[in-house]
This record gives C-alpha cells, structure tokens and sequence, in this order.
C-alpha cells in the first residue's frame, strides 16, 4: 500500500498524539485482512503531532469508540482516489460495554449478563455516570 493515497479506504486524522495504537486494538482493526497503517507522530499545523491510521478498505467504523477515544478526530472516506466524505466523531451519548462500573453494589455486578452502559451527563467536562446506580465512570 502507499502510505500517501489508499484508492478506497477510510482514513482516521486528527488522532491525539500516540492514541493510534490505542485505536487500533479498540477496533481490532489487527483482525482486518486489507493494509492498515497507522502513522504517528506526523506534523499537523493545528495539533503540533498527530497520529493517522489509513485502512485500505470501507468498513464500518464503531463511531462510539472513536468519539470516546478521541472525539477531535475526523474521518475521511475514500473512493476511487477521491475523497468523498469527511466528518467528526461526536462525543458518544451512552458508551456500552467500554468500561465496567466499578460500584459492588452495582446491579452490573451481580447480574453479569447485564450491558454495562455509562451515559453522558455532562457533555462540556465528558461526564459519564452508570446508567443503573448513576456510579461516576472512573478514567
Ligand atoms: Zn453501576
């Protein structure tokens, strides 16, 4: 694959600095079998460094875990060459089976095989609280 052009592909920019990796396993993107690059540490104007990950293929991206990752990133799809699409990721309004409450008395505790689902209630300082015993999500 050339690292500058991928023909039809999704490319993920805008990444925090060294987050790539983190992305990457968050969406088994090592179970793909087209080329996938992640670049780190690449100069961007508005963010001093940044990482980048091209995918070699349209797939359909989890947009939740890529707003919760990093909700500052933007996702560029392409097709024969051309970019056709662009957008942000949003801060996810529910997070489901990210994390785990951490709250013993929590019903997630005893029922296992509840979802354990973490709801935005403050979107400014990305606050999340378990949508059963309203626990605040530890980081
Ligand atoms: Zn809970």
């Amino acid at each position: 694959m050339n690292i500058d052009s991928i023909k039809n592909g999704i490319v993920i920019d805008h990444i925090r600095a060294k987050k790539g990796f983190e992305i990457y396993d968050a969406l088994n993107l090592g179970k793909l079998d087209c080329s996938v690059a992640i670049i780190t540490n690449a100069r961007s104007n508005k963010m001093g460094k940044k990482d980048i990950i091209k995918i070699d293929k349209n797939i359909d991206l989890d947009l939740d875990i890529l707003g919760y990752i990093d909700p500052n990133i933007t996702i560029n799809i392409i097709k024969n060459d051309k970019l056709v699409d662009k957008y942000h990721v949003e801060l996810p309004k529910q997070i489901v089976n990210i994390v785990k409450c951490k709250n013993p008395r929590c019903i997630t505790s005893v029922e296992q095989e509840l979802n354990h689902i973490f709801v935005l209630t403050d979107e400014k300082n990305k606050i999340y609280r378990c949508k059963y015993c309203d626990t605040l999500k530890e980081e």
